[in-house]
């Protein structure tokens, strides 16, 4: 007798979620994480090592002063920096930090300044009721843990009110220049698009471009890709016709450039 196997009834199963329902769930479980990967926009292969190399050229060409847009002058005001700009645009905290930062350059004064003072300095920014908690608090934090400095390691980093992963990464990248790639929206889409290092997390595109990038490119990459995602592989559409690194990009389905139309003739 032939065995039977059994099929579980439709009826039964889960219904699968859709690639946007679950891209909707992912966000709001973690409001900070970049929306997964579209399968349809994501590059069909890894770069190969000399690819990488190209690509990276391609952007440094493209980018040859990058640095962080955020405006600091120490680590402890980096760190300020980067905490506030959480969901908001690098701009909107370079308007609010110079107020900031004259009222509190160190963590002693952001800690006497205190919660309603700092609101009112940063209430122009999105999420600001938490970050001058957080601001505050890890201002205090740094004071009875590290002697006023910011520390060097991402597990001290991480362990401070309103530091997540990100934001660890970027400070032990810009203010320690040790080799880590933090991954924002733009380089998770990037890494996804073109193939530099795909993964369904954060955490999975950050190893793969830890692992993949050369060593001396790594610090700066970060600052490409960033640069390179903000104004011309946006995320609504790239605009691969005027892109330094089309050649190398294994995006599939690259764009063109838009045809401008003529404007219509009225009958004279
Ligand atoms: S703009 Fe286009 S060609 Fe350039 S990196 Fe993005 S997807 Fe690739």
């Amino acid at each position: 007798m032939a065995r039977q196997t059994r099929t579980p009834a439709k009826a039964e199963a889960k219904p699968a979620k859709t690639s946007a329902a679950r891209r909707r769930t992912a966000k709001a479980a973690a409001p900070d994480a970049p929306a997964l990967p579209d399968s349809k926009a994501t590059a069909p292969r890894d770069m190969t090592q000399p690819e990488i190399v190209q690509f990276l050229s391609d952007l440094e060409h493209a980018w040859p002063d990058a640095e962080t847009e955020l405006h600091y002058t120490t680590p402890f005001t980096l760190l300020i920096a980067v905490v506030l700009s959480a969901q908001a645009t690098d701009a909107s905290v370079n308007r609010v930090t110079p107020a900031l930062f004259a009222a509190a350059p160190t963590p002693a004064a952001m800690v006497k300044l205190g919660v309603e003072e700092v609101s009112e300095l940063i209430r122009t920014i999105g999420l600001w009721r938490n970050k001058a908690k957080n601001v505050v608090e890890l201002s205090r934090q740094l004071l009875e843990h590290h002697q006023g400095e910011v520390p060097d390691t991402r597990d001290a980093l991480e362990a401070l009110a309103g530091v997540g992963r990100k934001t660890a990464n970027v400070v032990l990248s810009v203010a320690f220049h040790q080799p880590t790639v933090p991954v924002d929206t733009h380089v998770f889409r990037l890494a996804n698009r073109t193939g530099l290092g795909r993964g369904k997390t954060v955490e999975a595109v950050e190893a793969a471009l830890e692992k993949r990038i050369p060593t001396e490119m790594i610090r700066d990459s970060h600052h490409w890709l960033i640069l390179q995602g903000r104004y011309v592989c946006k995320a609504r559409k790239p605009e691969c016709w005027r892109c330094a690194a089309s050649e190398p990009c294994l995006y599939p389905v690259k764009t063109d450039r838009p045809v401008i139309k003529p404007p219509r003739q009225t009958p004279g």
